[in-house]
């Protein structure tokens, strides 16, 4: 699908409005600031990409016609998510409205490389016109803008450019980002979110920041890794060469204790970023929510509601949120 032409600012103001609940054309000229007339041309021009429908009418007061009000075709386009993990590869395939239609999990060998990971994405990707891209959520370091990734955990993986090679092997248009700032991305499109932190709690630790209404990536991309602070001067070495990290004192302690490590670390980050709300997620979490939710400071505090399907949900919507 040729995209160039349905990217204006007012395009993408209209299909946003129309996520938020289904409108009328009169309702989005009132919301929008835009004239009847140019909303009919744009939603005219969304209709026939195949992007907006028309549902039931709406009666507006006793006089005049029904209005008919508008939806998202969510078989008017799809994007592809993927998350490269530590030991497995996740795909999910979303429609318009962001749903996930379908889901796949695969094994990664140990040690694999930047070609195992391709060679299992290839047959997972089935493409058409109507698919827009492919998000990869992997572990950082990663520079944003160029999709060339050094992860940490991922042995042999040293500069890899993730995103040109993809694009090349799968033949379509393909954004990189790291796993954390996925995840938040993913929460943010269920329900607003303003200043807030997704701290994720897997193989790794780290937080996705979402500050002032957007994804916080910092100048390098860099943004996020709070697993590597300090919390303890004289704690236990950490795989990133230094001690004390919140990553390492985590590891080396379990159950409750454990818990309460995040729990003074995420306190940190609130009062530092002065956040209201906190969204927890990742394997550990999952397996024990309430006993992190239990050390959580004062502010709204909620466990990812996507599970398993968190990551690659986020990383197709990096391509999804270009619309919108
Ligand atoms: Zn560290």
């Amino acid at each position: 699908m040729d995209l160039t032409s349905l990217r204006s600012h007012n395009d993408r103001t209209v299909l946003r409005l129309v996520r938020s609940g289904a409108l009328s054309r009169a309702s989005i000229a009132e919301q929008a600031n835009l004239t009847p007339q140019a909303v009919s041309k744009i939603v005219a021009r969304l209709i026939s990409a195949g992007l907006l429908e028309e549902t039931g009418a709406v009666r507006a007061g006793t006089r005049g016609k029904p209005r008919r009000s508008l939806q998202l075709a969510a078989s008017g386009a799809f994007t592809y998510g993927a998350y490269v993990d530590r030991d497995e590869l996740r795909v999910v395939r979303l429609d318009l409205t962001g749903s996930i239609v379908s889901s796949a999990v695969v094994p990664l060998p140990p040690m694999f490389t930047p070609d195992d990971v391709l060679s299992a994405l290839q047959p997972l990707i089935a493409l058409d016109d109507k698919v827009l891209g492919l998000g990869i959520g992997i572990a950082g370091p990663l520079d944003f803008r160029d999709g060339v990734v050094s992860p940490n955990g991922l042995p042999g993986w040293s500069a890899v450019p993730l995103r040109a090679l993809a694009t090349e092997r799968l033949g379509l248009p393909v954004v990189v980002d790291k796993d954390t700032n996925c995840a938040v991305l993913a929460e943010a499109w269920r329900r607003p979110l303003h200043d807030a932190a997704l701290v994720f709690v897997g193989t790794g630790l780290g937080v996705g920041l979402f500050l002032g209404g957007e994804v916080h990536r910092g100048t390098r991309s860099g943004a996020g890794e709070f697993g590597h602070t300090t919390i303890q001067l004289d704690g236990p070495l950490c795989v990133c060469g230094r001690r004390g990290c919140i990553e390492a004192v985590h590891a080396a302690t379990t159950g409750v204790d454990a818990a309460r490590v995040i729990g003074a670390a995420v306190m940190n980050l609130v009062q530092l970023l002065d956040l209201d709300q906190i969204v927890l997620s990742g394997r550990k979490v999952l397996a024990a929510p309430d006993l992190y939710l239990r050390e959580m400071p004062d502010v709204e505090v909620s466990v990812t509601e996507f599970g398993d399907e968190l990551v690659p949900v986020g990383a197709g919507l990096l391509v999804l949120g270009e619309l919108f």
